[in-house]
């Protein structure tokens, strides 16, 4: 299962002037939820799936478990298992190759193959811990031929280094088989499309405090250069952020475009310079975890200078910063990206919002803030701009301090409908939506003629 949180896509031709520095060159923008298996959407900013908390809407694993009707009403060797899963884990964290292929079944072969490869590409990849959890009201009885075999769920929750408040779940289908030296692995199924970096090959990472690079086929150069430049927009972010957040991120760096597009389950990544991703899942405990990264497109990103990488890191990482509160409307989430991702960026309002300012000079102003599908059409560069300069207007009219009250009140709205909208403008900066959107009208007109 996977839907999608924050959208923000750039069409293809602003690719043919990537190191412009107007805002086209450097939005990028999608944020996605991958889902891990029994799981909640939302937590976003944005999108009609999105309206309601995740928290409302958890289901707990052991509720929607799949049981046959040739299901035992036991758990069936559920501590067995639970046994040979934490052996496995600990033989992963301890660098332990044998020991954690040694859980395989030695008859099945293609998966003892893979399970090889997938511990030889995940091994380089800054881990903190990583951890089996077994559902055992999942149990699921098979009745094959000699010996007994059982299914279970299985929750794999794992941080990086330096985050250990970033917990990612993910879920499989578990096939344990009776052998006469106990149970052993059979089967393993991924019970979401869910695309993780080791997936793509063979990870390599470097780490500086809260800022992981995890990259596949990539320089250790690029990759700490990446680092740096990651650590260096978290003081930007909390410049104006300033609300509770991880103050780290990981990155993660895929071999090539199509790789960030599996990472990010975004269509359109050619175009895309860096996508923050998250994601949340209900662990087998029952307890809602979430996680957040930016994943780069690395052949957008070669084409892009210092500065705008500079720019796309802030943007990214507001909405990393951000990522833990409720939906709020696109315009709200992507203005306050960008208005981290320009502020003392040193350019004219008129350079960053190119597009839309040839627009407003030939007297064709917006009639209302950008939404979803806004920023996916032929319009994606005004989109961006004039949700930048909303955020902008705000914090040039009311003060950044009122942009934040914005951006939280509209995230404890039930909804992102205009109605909503409105009642937090009128409590935040007291004024109606219509009389906001007259205001920043006004604006556009006044900055970029
Ligand atoms: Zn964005």
């Amino acid at each position: 299962m996977r839907c999608r949180r924050r959208e923000g896509s750039r069409s293809a031709p602003t690719l043919a002037h990537p190191v412009r520095l107007g805002g086209a060159a450097v939005r990028a923008v999608a944020v996605t939820v991958s889902m891990a298996g029994l799981v909640a959407c939302g937590g976003g900013n944005g999108g009609p799936a999105d309206a309601s908390s995740p928290s409302h809407r958890a289901t707990l694993p052991s509720a929607t478990a799949t049981l046959s009707s040739s299901a035992s009403s036991t758990h069936g060797p559920a501590s067995d298992v639970r046994k040979l899963l934490a052996a496995r884990s600990k033989a992963l964290m301890r660098a332990d190759r044998p020991g954690f292929v040694g859980a395989i079944d030695k008859s099945a072969t293609a998966l003892l193959a893979d399970q090889r490869t997938f511990y030889d590409n995940v091994r380089g990849a800054s881990l903190a811990s990583w951890t089996y959890t077994i559902d055992p009201k999942s149990a699921h009885r098979h009745d094959t031929k000699g010996a007994e075999s059982w299914d279970y769920v299985v929750y794999t929750t794992y941080t990086f280094a330096g985050l250990p408040g970033q917990r990612a779940v993910v879920s499989h289908q578990v096939q344990v088989a009776e052998r006469t030296n106990g149970w052993r692995i059979t089967a393993i199924t991924p019970k979401d499309t869910h695309t993780e970096p080791w997936d793509l090959g063979r990870t390599l990472s470097v780490r500086s405090g809260r800022v992981v690079v995890v990259g596949v086929d990539r320089s250790r150069e690029e990759l700490a250069k990446i680092r740096d430049q990651a650590a260096a927009a978290i003081p930007r972010v909390d410049d104006v952020w300033r609300g509770d957040w991880a103050r780290g991120v990981v990155v993660v760096v895929p071999p090539d475009t199509s790789g960030a597009g599996e990472l990010t389950g975004t269509e359109n990544i050619a175009s895309l310079a860096a996508v923050a991703t998250g994601g949340s899942a209900v662990d087998a405990s029952g307890a809602m975890q979430r996680w957040e990264r930016v994943v780069v497109n690395p052949t957008a990103w070669q084409k892009m200078d210092s500065t705008g990488r500079e720019v796309v890191l802030a943007h990214e990482l507001t909405h990393v910063a951000t990522g833990s509160l409720g939906a709020v409307p696109i315009w709200v989430s992507e203005g306050m990206a960008d208005y981290v991702g320009w502020k003392d960026s040193g350019l004219s309002t008129r350079r960053i919002a190119q597009e839309l300012g040839a627009e407003v000079r030939r007297g064709d102003l917006p009639d209302d803030l950008p939404v979803e599908a806004d920023f996916r059409g032929e319009w994606v560069d005004q989109a961006y701009e004039a949700a930048w300069l909303a955020a902008r207007y705000i914090a040039f009219r009311y003060g950044e301090d009122k942009l934040l009250a914005v951006y939280r009140g509209m995230a404890d709205q039930p909804s992102t409908s205009k109605a909503d909208q409105d009642r937090v403008l009128r409590s935040t900066l007291k004024v109606s939506r219509s009389a906001f959107l007259h205001g920043w009208r006004s604006y556009l007109q006044a900055r970029l003629h």
